[in-house]
């Protein structure tokens, strides 16, 4: 039987065809907006600086040597740092674009420099891959720290294959301090080299499928948010706020109040300032919402003008101070207008606390009486006149009516 051997030339140019495949696979992504887009372009950039070094390597001998050297010295840079932009974006780190394109230049000068001041070959492949073997490790940290919302085998694979060509750099340097030759020499047909190049594909398919994965899904999660969400207020959509209030039930004993909060006389807003106008009140009071609640609260459009705010572990002398807080914020504001007018409003809110119902408070009130108590006090607070918030009352809420309404209102979600 003839012996299989694998041939380096071969596996370089294949290897290199891969870098640019890849590229232009994750181009197709770069159509998408926002952060997504510039990761993807970055990612594309850092595969196809890829492509371009293993090209250079390739092309040593058919082209001038200091022409394939700085070709693949550059790319091979470039690579490691597009890489590390193309995951800050993805996890929407502050990373800026310009700080990293400077150290780009100032690590290009220093090569460069050496290789005019003639330093020996080996310290010049030291210095630069200890540069991409500390990037390429920076990016596999950054995915172990930033993935955590990705599942874990896709950020095992993400995190493992960057590592991969964070060994392959790591190897040249062992490689070099051993007294082997640094260059990736084509015509070598060593073990070594035959190894690292298979390995250089399999990172290069691996890293870019793990990448794409990743972006998928933070959009698949994006996508997902953005259906629980009102678009106009951002506050949760009504399905996704009485989905809170069913978790909610899952958690017996744990204290919790719900604040109705209504924009006083919003009708007369729109009829005096047109629709767009309500809407930018209605905006308006969201974004109160979303900054005046805790990350374990949570806001919803319960209809219209309504919302409702449901605050975990807080008794309802606490949801009192809330209510306030947020009736006096209102009053205190004023929202522009369309047209450019600045127009005050109020708001009025009705709130109500208790315990979910379970081991030691079974006979607490269900969170529906809960709400029911809170849409009275709501009621209460209007026919106070308005403009203030009120809790309910001590004594047995007449929530028959309210709660009614609220079990046809949850049907017809
Ligand atoms: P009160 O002080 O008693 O709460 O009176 P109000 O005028 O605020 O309440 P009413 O229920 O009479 O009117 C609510 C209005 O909210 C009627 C409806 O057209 C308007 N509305 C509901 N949803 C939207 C919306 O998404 N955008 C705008 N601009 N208006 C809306
Ligand atoms: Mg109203
Ligand atoms: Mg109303």
């Amino acid at each position: 039987m003839p012996a299989r051997t694998l041939n380096s030339h071969t596996l370089l140019f294949s290897a290199s065809l891969l870098g640019f495949v890849t590229a232009a696979m994750t181009s197709s992504l770069a159509r998408a907006s926002g952060t997504v887009r510039q990761a993807a372009t970055a990612w594309s950039g850092a595969m196809c600086c890829m492509g371009i070094t293993l090209l250079s390597a390739y092309l040593r001998g058919s082209i001038p040597e200091h022409v394939a050297l700085t070709l693949l010295n550059a790319a091979a840079m470039a690579f490691a740092l597009l890489a590390l932009l193309a995951y800050a974006r993805l996890f929407s780190l502050r990373y800026s674009a310009g700080a990293i394109g400077m150290v780009y230049v100032a690590q290009l000068l220093g090569i460069f420099g050496f290789q005019l001041m003639g330093t020996p070959r080996e310290v010049v492949v030291l210095t630069l891959n200890s540069f991409i073997t500390a990037e390429l490790l920076w990016v596999a940290l950054l995915i172990v720290r930033h993935g955590r919302d990705t599942s874990a085998p896709l950020r095992w694979v993400a995190t493992t294959t960057i590592a991969c060509f964070a060994c392959l750099s790591t190897a040249r340097i062992v490689m070099t301090l051993l007294g082997d030759s640094p260059a990736i020499d084509p015509s070598a047909q060593s073990n070594v080299q035959i190894v690292t190049l298979l390995g250089t594909s399999v990172a290069i398919i691996g890293s870019t499928i793990a990448f794409v994965l990743m972006v998928h899904d933070r959009q698949y999660r994006e996508a997902l948010e953005s259906a629980r969400r009102d678009s106009l207020t951002g506050v949760l959509a009504r399905r996704a706020f009485f989905d809170e209030l069913a978790a909610l039930e899952r958690q017996p004993g744990l204290a919790f109040s719900l604040v109705m909060v209504d924009i006083d006389h919003f009708k007369a807003i729109n009829d005096r300032y047109g629709h767009l106008g309500g809407d930018a009140v209605l905006a308006h009071v969201g974004g109160l919402l979303h900054d005046t609640t805790r990350s374990q609260d949570a806001a919803g459009r319960y209809g219209g003008e309504e919302f409702c705010v449901l605050l975990r572990r807080c008794g309802e002398d606490e949801a009192a101070g809330f209510a306030s807080r947020l009736i006096e914020m209102a009053a205190g504001a004023t929202v522009r207008m369309p047209d450019g007018r600045e127009v005050a409003f109020t708001v009025s809110a009705g709130y109500a606390g208790g315990h979910v119902a379970g081991a030691g408070t079974a006979d607490a009130p269900s969170v529906r009486e809960v709400l029911a108590r809170a849409d009275n006090a709501l009621y209460e607070a209007k026919r106070a006149g308005r403009n203030r918030a009120m809790g309910a009352r001590g004594d047995a809420p007449d929530a028959s009516n309210s709660v009614l309404t609220l079990s046809r209102d949850v049907m017809a979600v």
